[in-house]
């Protein structure tokens, strides 16, 4: 007993990067939003008739973005912030979230947002519609209203029959209520293009005038996303500009990466937890840009062992590159002849003020490119006549891999 004692309390005052670590955590709702004022302002517009005239209309909007543009983080926040001002002008307006992947079907939607809401209505035996029938009731009799997100929509659209699409997109044409006590957040992933199909056309033309879009972070947009959690998560000193910087040049959509916040606050999040560990060994005392490395490694091995590489090729050999993974990508075959790469190569290179090297130390790149393991080569090509040298790249999508190379070759520009 007593040497359980002893563990945990050394184990509690050891020493640690983190001063609170649960502000890493995905479920974790900062205090600062960042870089989405755009959208809260849209959001305010859409939504202020539930505040000015409480139940002439159910108001809904559609979020859509790709995963970790913050979509969830910005309905919670923009949900507790208007209950806010509801309550100070005294509307009794509460705010309830449900995972549509969790809550997959009609009734469990509604199961869940009587919770959430508190409403005494039993949990078995009823069906979406007494449920629904149930909840309106209750609302009007205790003179409440809800705003209802409903998250990862898209597993319901994509899940659901159309019945149910009109039950909760179109509630009131169902449920003829005179005073609108309900209304709507749906979020969804990806772009409105796959969404817009399943919906009534109805439907479609009302949410495409509430269509808030989530574009993919840039760099600069992470990097302040970061730079506020560091502040609460680690120890001052712990985590240098620099370690913060590589992992927003990583994840930022305008240097390469998807843009994706949550991402980027995972990759900190494990190398921070990496650098605890060490400090406990005592090997070391801070986040270094190795741990982030060392997590990073895990998810694109390729691409970090290729950027490393490209800092030390010569600049034709890296348009010589770049002109392969470009010919790759307009023709979108897995191998393109030498020949077309070349007459890539040339354009790069004149582009730039550059004389282009000859044939012979063009293939003389290519064979250097090979051995490195940066590309594959082949001579023949099936359902190809003759004898030609055909260049394939493997290690990373080729529009992750173009922004990166552009990179290295401006700073070599520089030199
Ligand atoms: P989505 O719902 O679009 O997938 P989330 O809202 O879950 O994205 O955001 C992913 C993670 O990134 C969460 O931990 C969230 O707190 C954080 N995050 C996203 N956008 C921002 C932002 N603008 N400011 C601060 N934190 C953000
Ligand atoms: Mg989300």
């Amino acid at each position: 007993m007593r040497e359980i004692h002893e563990l945990i309390e050394s184990e509690i005052s050891r020493p640690s990067v983190f001063i609170d670590e649960s502000v890493l955590y995905p479920e974790y709702v900062p205090v600062r939003i960042r870089h989405r004022d755009a959208q809260f302002t849209q959001l305010a517009r859409i939504f202020k008739p539930i505040l000015l005239k409480p139940g002439s209309l159910s108001v809904k909007a559609l979020l859509v973005g790709p995963v970790g543009t913050g979509k969830t983080v910005t309905a919670v926040t923009f949900g507790r912030a208007i209950t806010d001002s509801a309550e100070r002008k005294g509307l009794r307006l509460k705010y309830a979230h449900i995972n549509c992947s969790r809550s997959n079907n009609t009734a469990s939607i509604f199961r869940d947002l009587k919770n959430q809401l508190g409403l005494p209505i039993p949990d078995r035996g009823l069906s979406a519609h007494e449920m629904i029938s149930g909840i309106l009731k209750i609302l009007e009799r205790e003179d409440l209203y809800a705003l209802v997100t409903l998250d990862e929509f898209d597993y319901f659209i994509r899940s659901s029959s159309s019945e149910d699409r009109y039950l909760i997109l179109r509630l009131y044409d169902v449920f003829k209520e005179e005073v609108k006590r309900m209304s709507f957040l749906f979020v969804a992933r990806g772009s409105p293009a796959y969404i817009w199909p399943k919906l009534d056309s109805f439907t479609g033309s009302y949410l495409m005038k509430n269509l808030v879009t989530f574009n993919p972070y840039t760099a600069e947009e992470i990097f302040d996303i970061l730079n506020d959690r560091v502040e609460l998560a680690f120890y001052p000193g712990v985590v240098g500009e620099e370690v913060i910087d590589y992992i927003s040049n990583l994840t930022g959509h305008d240097t390469g990466g998807d843009g994706n916040a949550r991402k980027a606050l995972a990759i900190l999040h494990a190398a921070g937890k990496l650098a605890d560990k060490e400090m406990m060994e005592g090997k070391a005392d801070r986040v270094t840009l190795d741990h982030v490395r060392a997590v990073v490694v895990q998810e694109y091995p390729a691409l970090i062992n290729l950027l490393d590489t490209l800092h030390y090729l010569p600049l034709h050999e890296l348009l010589v590159l770049k002109a392969i993974v470009m010919a790759l990508n307009v023709s979108g075959m897995d191998y393109v002849p030498i020949g077309e790469v070349e007459d890539v190569y040339r354009r790069l290179a004149l582009d730039l003020g550059e004389q282009p090297r000859g044939h012979t130390k063009v293939y003389m790149f290519v064979n250097d490119l090979r051995r490195r393991g940066i590309i594959l080569t082949k001579t023949s090509m099936k359902g190809r006549k003759g004898r030609s040298t055909y260049i394939g790249f493997g290690a990373v999508p080729l529009h992750v891999f173009l922004q990166k190379i552009d990179q290295v070759i401006q700073g070599k520009r520089m030199i």
